[in-house]
């Protein structure tokens, strides 16, 4: 705390571009000397949290989904978690506003509550690239894997805390005793300490986690836990991730959710689907093609302008005449985007006469995962070996992150025309992207790992007992592609399950419950 007043009395916090000297006017042997920053002083200038502006969802719209009962019991309890937040706000921090699920959950939960009268608020750090890739590290060892291999030792921690105390100082300026904050994730945890110190009530929400622990499970929580000691509770998707060393009376378990009206999950027209695939490229644009048009967050309407950048031997438009098989993911090992090619390949030549998009967003577009450019460069690698028959029907796919809402409504496309969607991670935290096909009634192929198992019940879709075993996966993506009755009814069920499980008046409810906890 001294050391920040310091540097932000000789330089000011202001603009982007900081200086890298300090004029020392403290200085009794030369008053007024221009001195070099050091580098955690530099570390303190360039970073802070800023502010995402999230439209306000109503409430009401989820009536007509979920029922009388189910809507009147949310709007009981918004109204009595927002009597018990009265003069407070509850400020969220992550570590990036736009891809993958936390970004994902965060656009609803705040864009719901806030129509709940509760002053709500989202903020998203900031860090440099060593930052992310320790952070990575953290959530790849979290899932119970090496990751990059990198150390995690007294340099990481010390590069860890530096940029941690960089970002709070601007949370501390906004963040006033008795508030909430809700920490996501290990990027932001290491914030903890200093909040609550301020008296603000602090809670963590980890989104990933694997069951039972490791050697990599045990290195990332030894590196966490000094942080988590300063939450009031920790939240995890699934209790199986909760560590045996922490204190279970202060764990809540709330699953995920998606939202029906998001602009990507909303509903669209099989001649909107089409619109947006031919805008985008994916589907051949020699018909007259009007506009692709959907329903923003705000409620404005948007348009599909931009196009994907597609990776394809040939024509990069997809046959309309053969059933695609999708999976949409942030390009991460454990999403195993190469094992769904290599396991797609191997069955082509013989019985599976399909086309396969790998699908992700623009991989210079995310801040917080350092790997992605690696991973999509190893996707290229093993596409480019694959054999030519093999490599006509896969394309790999990167969607434009410019536009979110834009973003968003080229995954509801992409899913919607998919006649069967994969997720076939070697890990995983949830996986919204289970649920989003599900809930278009889709017919999945997934992995029994983490969240997925939480999210195909029984008849709901097919799940894989071992996600490396790649002909496996090909032949049960074979076998039930040549079975359209099935198809069409696991993507029935599949619907009605995410409707009974996952939507968001569940999660929301989760909240008022644990807001009921905390605050009382
Ligand atoms: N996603 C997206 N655009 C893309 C790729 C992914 O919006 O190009 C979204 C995807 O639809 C899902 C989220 O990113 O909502 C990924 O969340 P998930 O829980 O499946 O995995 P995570 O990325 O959190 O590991």
């Amino acid at each position: 705390m001294k050391e920040r007043a310091t540097v932000e009395r000789h330089v000011g916090v202001s603009g982007l571009i900081k200086p890298a000297f300090k004029v020392c006017a403290h200085d009794r042997a030369a008053p007024g000397r221009i001195m070099a920053l050091t580098e955690s002083e530099q570390t303190f200038q360039r970073f802070s949290v800023r502010e995402v502006e999230v439209a306000v969802r109503a409430l009401s719209r989820l009536e007509p989904l979920i029922g009388v009962e189910r809507f009147t019991a949310l709007r009981l309890a918004a109204a009595q978690a927002s009597r018990r937040l009265e003069g407070m706000t509850f400020w969220n921090l992550s570590s990036t506003a736009a891809g993958g699920g936390v970004a994902e959950l965060l656009q609803v939960l705040v864009g719901y509550t806030l129509d709940a009268n509760i002053d709500i608020r989202w903020l998203v750090m900031s860090g440099d690239a060593e930052f992310f890739s320790i952070t990575k590290r953290i959530h790849n060892r979290l899932h119970g894997t090496a990751g990059d291999a990198g150390e995690l030792g007294p340099n990481e921690a010390a590069h860890y805390a530096d940029i941690m105390a960089a970002n709070v100082v601007s949370v501390m300026s906004r963040v006033r005793r008795g508030d909430l904050v809700l920490l996501h994730d290990p990027q932001t945890v290491g914030m903890a300490p200093e909040l609550a110190e301020a008296g603000a009530r602090v809670i963590w929400r980890c989104h990933v986690g694997r069951e039972g622990s490791n050697e990599w499970t045990d290195e990332a929580w030894s590196f966490l836990r000094p942080h988590l000691a300063h939450c009031e509770a920790h939240i995890f998707s699934l209790r199986q991730y909760v560590p045996s060393w922490m204190d279970e009376s202060r764990v809540r378990v709330i699953p995920p959710s998606i939202d029906p009206f998001s602009p990507k999950n909303q509903e669209m027209s099989q001649s909107d689907v089409i619109r947006t695939l031919r805008r985008i490229g994916l589907l051949d644009k020699s018909e007259q093609n009007s506009a692709s048009t959907f329903t923003r967050r705000d409620g404005t309407p948007g348009r599909v302008e931009r196009r994907a950048a597609i990776l394809s031997d040939g024509a990069s438009a997809l046959d309309p005449d053969i059933p695609l098989v999708v999976q949409v993911s942030r390009w991460d090992r454990l999403k195993d985007m190469t094992g769904v090619m290599r396991g797609f390949a191997s069955a082509v030549p013989g019985h599976l006469t399909a086309q396969l998009a790998l699908v992700g967003p623009s991989v210079a577009s995310i801040s917080d995962d350092p790997e992605g450019a690696e991973v999509f460069a190893e996707c290229v690698a093993t596409w480019e070996a694959l054999p030519v028959d093999a490599r006509r029907r896969i394309k790999l796919v990167t969607l434009p992150m410019e536009d979110i809402d834009e973003n968003a409504a080229m995954v509801n496309a992409l899913q919607r025309h998919a006649t069967v969607i994969v997720q076939k991670s070697l890990a995983e935290g949830f996986g919204l992207t289970v649920a989003e096909g599900m809930w278009k009634g889709r017919a999945l192929v997934a992995s029994r790992v983490g969240g997925i198992t939480e999210q195909i019940a029984p008849g709901t879709g097919l799940l894989l007992d071992d996600p490396a075993d790649l002909s496996v996966f090909g032949d049960t993506l074979a076998g039930l592609l040549t079975r359209p009755d099935q198809i069409a009814q696991l993507g029935a069920r599949a619907r009605q399950h995410v409707l009974e499980t996952f939507v968001g008046d569940k999660h929301l409810l989760r909240y008022a419950q644990l807001i009921e906890w905390i605050v009382s």
